[in-house]
């Protein structure tokens, strides 16, 4: 597939004008269509909603498009619970998926009505004491050892090693606590292995859990009414990658809910996704500034960017694909290492990646960063979080975060005199 910028240069220099690089910026258009697409994928099922996986992108304006589509939000701290709250999520608009909960946590999740999904058994007591178990809860599964696609076997990710959710006699026995506590309806959660770049993967994942539904119902008495596929659906980084396919995707979780849930009398359970990347990476970019160049053993060009803003390449050695805004026909005969300013090596956006040849002051566009990319962004080397961009569906854009400025940096200092900014 050809990676093309979603946004043109000339309109990129317009907002530059505006709004200095580097920033994130996003595509109403693409994000509305892909919201889309996945509502189609499951309209099969009557009960169907994607909870968008707010960690993606923290960013209110972007969770107001979502909601707009219909979708809710998977929150998993205070401030995520927070956020969905000011954009006037609330009651089963919002699931609550946390592990090493604390108190407050809980408590702002049962306060605003969410659907709480229980990491741990040992959560219901703590739940139970702190607020009352609610009637509506859900419980997180881990089914232990290697996770494989059905065709090839090849190993998705080893469940075993995650931290996350409860075991298979955990859980069953989980669903009669919950019972007896009172509860009345029920949900059931899993989250087995990240950016899959399969179509098995959900159809998979929810044979699994379609096959311990049943058991529990079996063992229990206990009839769930929501299962949540949670995220994991995978987008392409690199070009040659094929890319998944959500249509298909939904029609093999169709299949096993035909084979598994319908002939046990359970066809009236409702399907939840969690997709945070599957519905925003491809929808994002990181615009930067070629600023410097620099001639050693490699060929180096620095950006305004760095890895505070982008981290998935210095940390899971991620690819993302870059387009050098303006030279998209000229021929990639440089190679370049395409690095931030920050001291560490690992910040590097490319490495031997073969560009066509980089001018200073060329517009860089970074890739697929619309998920898990500002989310991830942090301060070292006091470097400060850029500002997001929305460009709108009718072509014009809009600020949606600004930049942080140095008395941001400064403000948890400002208790004391002595280090407060203004000084
Ligand atoms: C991170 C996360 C998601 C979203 O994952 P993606 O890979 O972005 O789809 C969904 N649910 C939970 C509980 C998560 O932790």
């Amino acid at each position: 597939m050809n990676k093309t910028p979603f946004v043109t240069k000339e309109k990129l220099e317009e907002i530059i004008k505006d709004i200095p690089t580097p920033f994130h910026i996003y595509d109403e258009k693409g994000i509305r269509e892909t919201a889309r697409k996945l509502k189609s994928a499951f309209a099969w099922n009557k009960g169907f909603r994607e909870y968008f996986a707010v960690k993606a992108t923290p960013n209110p304006f972007i969770m107001e498009i979502l909601q707009q589509e219909g979708c809710g939000f998977d929150c998993s701290s205070y401030t995520e619970l927070m956020l969905s709250g000011r954009v006037g999520a609330k009651g089963d608009d919002i699931m609550f998926s946390s592990n090493a909960t604390p108190d407050e946590d809980f408590k702002l999740a049962y306060d605003m009505g969410a659907i709480i999904n229980l990491d741990d058994f040992t959560h219901i007591d703590i739940l139970d004491n702190l607020t009352g178990i609610p009637e509506t809860i859900s419980c997180r599964y881990n089914p232990g050892g290697e996770f494989k696609t059905s065709e090839t076997g090849n190993v998705m990710d080893t469940p075993k090693d995650a931290k996350y959710g409860m075991t298979h006699e955990q859980i069953i026995e989980a669903y009669r606590v919950l019972k007896e506590k009172g509860a009345k309806r029920f949900g059931i959660h899993a989250f087995l292995a990240s950016n899959t770049l399969t179509n098995e993967y959900y159809p998979v994942l929810a044979g699994i859990l379609f096959r311990m539904v049943v058991e529990i119902k079996e063992k229990t008495g206990v009839e769930i009414s929501f299962i949540n596929l949670s995220g994991g659906v995978g987008v392409s980084y690199k070009p040659d990658q094929p890319e998944n396919n959500i249509a298909a995707i939904g029609e093999g979780v169709r299949k096993q809910y035909e084979e598994i849930l319908v002939p046990a009398g359970l066809g009236d359970v409702s399907i939840f996704t969690e997709l945070g990347r599957f519905m925003l990476a491809h929808n994002g970019a990181l615009i930067a500034t070629a600023i410097r160049e620099k001639h050693i053993y490699k060929e180096y060009i620095g950006l305004d960017a760095c890895a505070a803003n982008l981290m998935r390449p210095a940390i899971y050695g991620a690819y993302h694909h870059i387009t050098v805004m303006g030279k998209e026909n000229q021929p990639c005969d440089h190679e370049y290492d395409v690095t931030g300013g920050l001291c560490e090596n690992c910040d590097k956006f490319a490495i031997d990646r073969m560009l066509p040849k980089i001018e200073i002051g060329d517009i860089i566009y970074i890739h697929d960063t619309g998920a898990h990319g500002f989310s991830m962004g942090y301060n070292y080397n006091g470097k400060l979080r850029s500002a997001e961009v929305l460009l709108k569906q009718d072509g014009s854009h809009k600020l949606i975060r600004r930049a942080e400025t140095p008395e941001d940096y400064f403000a948890t200092f400002d208790f004391t005199e002595k280090y407060n900014f203004k000084k």
